[in-house]
């Protein structure tokens, strides 16, 4: 195992199937369909059950290409484990029921996704308080917690206005208060970005998004970062307070926001992000190198009022980004002068997909206030910098110069 923590990222995803005994050698993990499996001993299906022996179940809490998958993402994020969802929503809301009960404090970034905005609403409909701080600043985070505070959860790079959560410095409060620390790593991925770098206990990813990076297949995971003394957690129940405590709440979130809801991952659907998986590397580094380019285009045009990029040095967290991811990452989006309607800007652009969704190797875009924003209302859209005309560009791998010159055209051609 030291050899390989030593290899690289790419190296240790590409072979990381090899080190498990692998059905006839086979290069990457099989899809394993089978949802049953059988035992020859009785003893042993009753270790299975208990935990004191590792296997499988039943196909709806675990599957062998399903662990495969996890370990991977767990190797990613220099994690301790994960477990894989059905999707990335299904991952969020699992954390937030099984860790958090009624009469509990939440504290969340006011910059999040709009389902996850709209899932933390209705836990606070089950008793749960929840506070949405601007989370660029730590200092407001820290003024916002409470006697009864457990949690605080961020994004990195917020969607669409692209803020940059003061991760350092609410990693180290979270710290020091023992508060289980929840970053939401999608928009950079473990390859821009590290969550245990900044003391985070968890990591949740959209496998949707980069890490998948086709678009044509749902997931999400929960990295646990083995940073948080779960002994010291409250809502852990007595059941689940076995072996290693660094894994009881990785255990609870399996048995209890998993197995219980139902929200598993499909063997095929595990087997299709592995696949994309191996060239997250490649795709982040081409992705980010193409959305720098057409971010600092896009600066120079009378037609936009404003670009959002971190890669732009005028980026209020410029700095920020720099020091802690490894490039800036796929995001931009950018406020057209009031005069162009936005709908007809869109519909003269050839190259970029007019659609919702992030990470994908296609250029997509999407105006945020009509449609993926539409639902919170035009005063939280203003309290997250989102106005009528602002566009989110989710830049692909397509061939930059192809990219700028559908852009020139469409804004001055
Ligand atoms: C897309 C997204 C999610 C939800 O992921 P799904 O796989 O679509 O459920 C969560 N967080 C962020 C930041 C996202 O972009």
């Amino acid at each position: 195992m030291s050899t390989e923590t030593k290899r690289g990222f790419t190296t240790q995803i590409l072979h990381g199937d090899r080190q498990s005994t692998i059905e006839h050698g086979s290069n990457c993990k099989p899809i394993h369909t089978a949802i049953a499996y059988g035992y020859k001993d009785a003893r042993e299906i009753a270790e299975v059950f208990q935990g004191t022996k590792p296997g499988y179940s039943y196909g709806r809490q675990n599957n062998p290409t399903t662990t495969a998958l996890e370990n991977k993402i767990t190797t990613m994020e220099q994690g301790t484990g994960s477990i894989a969802f059905s999707t990335g929503m299904a991952a969020i809301s699992a954390v937030m029921m099984t860790l958090l009960r009624q009469g509990d404090h939440l504290i969340a970034s006011r910059f999040i996704f709009g389902n996850t905005n709209s899932f933390l609403n209705t836990l606070m409909n089950f008793g749960i308080e929840v506070s949405f701080v601007d989370a660029t600043d730590s200092t407001q985070i820290a003024a916002a917690v409470q006697p009864n505070t457990k949690m605080v959860f961020v994004e990195t790079i917020a969607n669409p206005c692209t803020q940059i959560a003061d991760l350092k410095n609410i990693g180290q409060l979270c710290q020091e208060k023992q508060l289980v620390f929840v970053v939401d790593n999608t928009m950079t991925s473990p390859y821009l970005f590290k969550p245990i770098k900044v003391g985070a206990s968890l990591s949740i990813n959209s496998l949707s998004k980069c890490i998948a990076g086709h678009g044509d297949v749902l997931g999400g995971a929960v990295t646990e970062l083995g940073q948080f003394d779960w002994s010291r957690y409250d809502n852990i129940i007595d059941t689940y307070k076995k072996g290693d405590s660094r894994n009881w709440a990785l255990t609870q979130i399996k048995k209890k926001g998993l197995r219980d809801t139902g929200a598993t991952l499909d063997s095929m659907a595990a087997h299709h992000i592995a696949i994309g998986a191996e060239t997250l590397s490649l795709r982040m580094s081409k992705i980010s190198d193409n959305a720098l380019k057409l971010a600092q285009f896009l600066s120079q045009q009378d037609k936009i009022v404003k670009v959002f990029y971190p890669g732009l040095p005028e980026h209020p967290e410029h700095e920020r980004a720099a020091e802690l991811f490894m490039a800036y990452g796929g995001l931009i989006s950018i406020n057209l002068d009031p005069a162009i309607d936005c709908f007809e800007f869109l519909n003269q652009l050839q190259v970029p997909i007019i659609s919702s969704h992030l990470g994908d190797n296609r250029t997509l875009i999407i105006p945020v206030a009509h449609t993926i924003f539409y639902e919170m209302g035009p005063e939280r859209r203003a309290s997250m910098g989102i106005d009528d005309n602002t566009i989110r560009i989710s830049v692909g791998i397509e061939d930059i110069e192809d990219l700028i010159n559908d852009f020139d055209r469409t804004l001055n051609g």
